[in-house]
């Protein structure tokens, strides 16, 4: 790893070494990760993953890591982080956004600018190329609605798809293996701003009322068919069961929390209790929203 660190510091990329994973998800729990690197253009991401695939050194790409548990495991490889990514350009209706803009900068940019269609994005904490990736959505629109184009950085070429090539589903983004995101464009409706705003306190209302405050990756488990995951959890009365740190939110139990100091295994042991309960009392086999990183 100091091949890696040396090659890095010489290029002027910034990275740190020793980093609790704790600090790169919503949730807070997982391991020390040994590098994490913030590439400032694309150029220098490619240029980091081209090194990295070379020397065989293992690498993952996080955003806001709002989606995801590290493990606990200490990883030896280095994250790569978006963050700086922070490119957002207008061109009439048409909005292009590097990988790391995030979803409330979005919605409220393009409030600022009276376009319409990125509103459901308000109090979602991760990427815009983080919802692309998962096809995120709330309150009944989502980022395929929107969604023209997308730049990838795929078998070592940078390339753009528009989004009638990605088989979008279900929080499933439909991008190629292995592809990194760089960034996307989108498509949004002119509108009226007071109304757009007025959209986007709605939404933040309705968020403040139904969801834990406490620490989080978001909803744990995907609905079912039409029904929440919610509806069925309630079912199995584990609403405020805690294990070690990690409780089940007793204000909406499609979530566990953070108490303080949860692991994740505590959170995976306990997510795992309830989707046995759910399979017992409902028959129904709930398939995971968060995504277990396996580094
Ligand atoms: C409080 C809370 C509320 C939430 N509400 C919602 C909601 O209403 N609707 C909803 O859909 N989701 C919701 N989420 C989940 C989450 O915020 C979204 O899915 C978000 O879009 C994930 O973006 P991220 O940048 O955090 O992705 P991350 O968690 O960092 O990553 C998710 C996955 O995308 C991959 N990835 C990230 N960036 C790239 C890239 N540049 N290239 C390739 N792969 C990449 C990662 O490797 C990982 O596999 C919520 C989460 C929280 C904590």
């Amino acid at each position: 790893m100091e091949r890696v660190t040396e090659w890095m510091r010489r290029r002027g990329i910034r990275y740190k070494e020793g980093v609790s994973g704790g600090r790169l998800t919503t949730f807070g729990s997982g391991g020390a990760v040994r590098v994490v690197a913030e590439p400032k253009a694309d150029k220098e991401i490619a240029d980091i993953i081209a090194f990295l695939t070379t020397g065989g050194v293992p690498y993952r790409v996080l955003g806001g890591g709002s989606n995801v548990l590290l493990p606990d495991e200490d990883y030896d490889g280095v994250i790569l982080r978006t963050a700086r990514l922070e490119t957002f350009s207008v061109r009439g209706t048409d909005i292009t956004v590097g990988a790391g803009v995030r979803l409330p900068v979005f919605s409220r940019r393009c409030a600022a600018l009276a376009l319409s269609g990125a509103e459901f994005a308000e109090g979602i904490p991760g990427t815009v190329v983080g919802a692309v990736y998962m096809n995120a959505s709330a309150f009944g629109s989502g980022i395929s609605d929107v969604l023209r184009s997308v730049r990838l950085l795929y078998g070592g070429e940078i390339v753009t798809l528009p989004a009638s090539a990605l088989p979008m589903g279900y929080h499933r983004g439909g991008l190629p293996k292995g592809a990194v995101l760089l960034g996307a464009t989108f498509r949004l409706t002119t509108g009226d701003e007071d109304g757009i705003l007025e959209r986007m306190r709605t939404f933040a209302a309705r968020r403040a009322a139904t969801q834990p405050r406490e620490r989080s990756a978001g909803s744990v488990f995907a609905r079912a068919g039409e029904t929440p995951a919610a509806l069925l959890i309630e079912r199995t009365g584990l609403k405020g069961t805690r294990l070690g740190g990690a409780e089940l939110s007793r204000k909406h139990c499609n979530f566990i929390v953070d108490m303080g100091g949860a692991t994740t295994t505590e959170y995976y042991t306990l997510a795992e209790r309830v989707r046995h309960e759910v399979r017992r009392i409902t028959g129904v086999t709930l398939a995971y929203e968060v995504e277990f990183i396996k580094c």
